[in-house]
């Protein structure tokens, strides 16, 4: 919090109010026009919240779709999300709140777990072995503390884990790779997207992430309710932003068309800024790029089986007997597709193995193999699959934040901070409470909205914000 101090003071950040004229950003006129970069959940919310407030406002999104890491697609007769699914809680939840205001139902989600797997032993014992595996997640945070000041901040979890386990589960065994499985799988690979031999332990389990509810589902999936947030608000499709200029100018090149404005605000994920993909003009200040450098992104994704008929009941969990990994879960996701669905969830090294070699044949094989495996039996070749890429995907490049050894708080802090009235930046990656998430990308993005002088969001469902 020191430093977020520090620097508001020192890139002068205040609350800047787009319709007075001629604002702390130098002569821009008197016709305010803000500039969105990005028509994710972040860059919605805050052109949503504008234009409901009667400001000006264009969105420039880079790919001939709005929702960015929220995507609802057809896959065979099933209707899945391929990136955000879940509304983690539902109370304080800006899109719960909006589909409550809008007439969209939700549904807690209450998969099945049929199968907890121990692919060294060829083992299954759902009920005990979840226990055994969430009684050694609790304990290790519990340890998070004392692991932290024994190892000190330039700790990753894979070295706490070892520590960790050595401390209390010396002997090999399953209990070991019950524990193990739980911290590297369950606390960083499908949670952070990241090994746990980069994610930080000092900064693990830190945020806040989940709200109070319960885990959600959107009926029908995210899409119709990005359509329903996008509703009124001027966005322009495939224009990619590659320059940004800002200060007393404020200019936006996108397709080979330079947009004016007075103001813009870059929702654009921290993986695209990482890449250098937009020029800043003048650069952006050493400490930015430098907080940008330090973050990095996990690499979360989905392969999604869909058959005619179920030959299954309910979701499984692999625990592989080797560090490196496979498929770990399969989430039984048959009564909200509308179709017998299966989603394979991975991330870590594994996925950055996968995502960097493997062909999408060969995702769809492997994940195949895997269910044979846990099953015992050979598995009915999919009616339709799919194989997600964000991790390459060069509108995202990478699932969603992680804090590396070496980052910290304060640049996720930094970037909440516009470096000048004229710039701002929202986003999952600028919200250290919330990053990573649905939520966290829309309050970043009604942040952004009261810092442009919006005192009262009129957008259904968000006028408490
Ligand atoms: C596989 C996966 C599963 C997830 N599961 C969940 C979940 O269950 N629940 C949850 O809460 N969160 C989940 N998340 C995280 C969640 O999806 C994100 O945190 C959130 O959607 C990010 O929103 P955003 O607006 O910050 O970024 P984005 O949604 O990425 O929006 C940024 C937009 O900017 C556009 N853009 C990029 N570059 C340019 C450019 N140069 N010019 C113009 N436009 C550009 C992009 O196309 C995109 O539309 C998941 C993410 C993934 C990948």
């Amino acid at each position: 919090m020191v430093t977020l101090l520090v620097a508001l003071s020192l890139f002068g950040c205040a609350k800047e109010d787009v319709r007075a004229p001629s604002g702390g950003g130098g002569s821009r006129g008197d016709d305010p026009r803000v500039i969105v970069v990005g028509a994710g959940a972040a860059g919605l919310t805050l052109a949503r919240a504008l234009h409901d407030d009667g400001v000006d406002v264009i969105v420039l999104e880079a790919r001939d779709r709005i929702g960015g890491r929220v995507h609802t697609a057809h896959v065979g007769d099933a209707w899945l999300d391929l990136g955000a699914a879940w509304l983690h809680g539902d109370r304080g939840h800006p899109m719960a709140d909006f589909a409550t205001a809008t007439g969209y139902p939700t549904t807690t989600d209450r998969v099945p777990w049929s199968h907890v797997y121990d692919e060294a032993t060829g083992g299954t014992n759902t009920d005990a072995w979840w226990r055994a595996m969430e009684d050694a997640m609790d304990s290790f945070a519990l340890d998070l503390p004392e692991l932290r000041s024994a190892l000190g901040d330039g700790a990753s979890v894979a070295d706490g884990r070892d520590r960790w386990l050595d401390q209390h589960f010396p002997d090999d065994g399953l209990d070991r790779r019950l524990a193990a499985f739980g911290i590297d799988q369950y606390i960083v690979g499908l949670e952070y997207g990241c090994p746990s031999s980069l994610q930080s332990l000092e900064w693990v389990w830190r945020e806040e992430g989940v709200l109070p509810g319960g885990d959600q589902l959107p009926i029908g999936g995210y899409g119709p309710l990005i359509e329903a947030l996008a509703e009124g608000v001027d966005v322009r499709l495939e224009r990619p932003v590659t320059r940004v200029t800002w200060g007393d100018v404020v200019e936006v090149v996108a397709g080979g068309e330079t947009y004016a404005g007075s103001h813009v605000v870059v929702t654009a994920p921290l993986g695209v800024l990482r890449s250098g993909a937009i020029e800043f003009d003048p650069p952006l200040p050493s400490a930015y790029t430098q907080a940008i450098a330090r973050l990095d992104t996990g690499n979360l994704e989905k392969v999604v089986l869909s058959w005619d008929s179920a030959w299954w009941d309910g979701s499984t969990t692999f625990v592989a007997a080797a560090e490196d990994g496979a498929f770990p879960e399969f989430y039984d996701f048959t009564s909200y597709a509308g179709a017998p669905t299966l989603v394979g969830l991975y991330g870590g090294a594994f996925s950055r193995d996968l995502q960097a070699s493997w062909s999408d044949d060969a995702i769809v094989a492997g994940a195949l193999e895997t269910l044979a495996e846990i099953w015992g039996r050979e598995i009915p070749t999919p009616d339709a699959t799919f194989v997600t890429r964000w991790t390459s995907d060069p509108f995202t490049l990478g699932s969603y934040t992680f804090l590396p050894v070496g980052a910290s708080q304060d640049d996720l802090d930094l970037l909440a901070i516009p470096p000048d009235p004229s710039l701002g930046f929202a986003g999952e990656h600028t919200l250290f409470e919330h990053y990573g998430t649905v939520h966290g990308a829309m309050l970043s993005g009604i942040r952004e909205a009261h810092r442009l002088g919006v005192t009262s969001i009129r957008t259904p469902g968000l006028s408490g914000y």
